[in-house]
């Protein structure tokens, strides 16, 4: 199945939608989220407005983990990642090293499948623990199955990534930069890159972009190795 939706006024991305993306769709396990992604499609009826379905071939190695749709990133467009200011920090490190091409407007992932700790757009970019936990239960764990490499894009990420593999936070600590080999996986944790933190300097541009190389070489060698 295809569908066009908005990355900006004047482009539009058509979306794959797999097997994964037809079953979330529907998915009103969290109430509060349902509701306000109903409420956001009375406002917005052209935009995606629903539960935002991992992105990316489903055997890349190098999977990454962010947090949850952006309103007018990926709640709109579809796409984890796609569309606001912290997916374009992504898109351009990804794109640096060769991971994302685009033509004629539309994205293309090479190697890396994207997905958000919690698919529905939360009031105030803030899901609650339970939602977390419903939509880490729900959907989260089949991505984290495959022993490949994962990247965790900020804390409620990473810990939602430790917790869906079973590891102790001493095993996985919160920690820019971190690295860990566990059962098979190689698992790395970063900073989100928000507006917040890069603007701040909390996590510099150059310093994401060479993490996220890292990331990719990694997983590269996990797969030939
Ligand atoms: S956040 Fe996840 S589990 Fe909760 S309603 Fe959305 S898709 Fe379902």
């Amino acid at each position: 199945m295809q569908r066009s939706r908005p990355r900006s006024p004047e482009t539009s991305v058509v979306v794959q939608l797999d097997d994964t993306a037809c079953a979330m769709r529907g998915c009103i396990k969290c109430p509060r989220l349902a509701e306000f992604r109903a409420t956001q499609r009375e406002r917005e009826p052209l935009w995606h407005n629903a539960p935002v379905p991992p992105w990316g071939s489903r055997d890349s190695p190098l999977l990454i983990v962010g947090l949850a749709p952006g309103r007018k990133g990926a709640n709109r467009t579809g796409l984890p990642f796609w569309g606001d200011s912290s997916g374009d920090l992504l898109m351009q490190a990804l794109e640096t090293h060769g991971a994302l091409q685009v033509d004629a407007g539309q994205p293309r992932l090479r190697g890396v499948r994207l997905v958000n700790a919690v698919a529905c757009l939360p009031p105030g970019n803030r899901p609650n623990a339970v939602e977390v936990q419903t939509c880490r239960e729900t959907w989260l764990k089949q991505e984290l199955l495959p022993k490949r490499t994962i990247l965790s894009l900020g804390r409620v990420a990473h810990e939602s990534v430790r917790k869906g593999l079973a590891h102790s936070s001493s095993e996985m600590p919160f920690s820019h930069g971190a690295v860990a080999k566990l059962s098979g996986r190689t698992l790395l944790t970063s900073f989100h890159p928000s507006p917040l933190n890069t603007r701040t300097g909390r996590l510099g541009p150059d310093v994401f972009i060479a993490l996220i190389s890292d990331a990719i070489q990694m997983a590269d060698s996990s797969r030939s190795g």
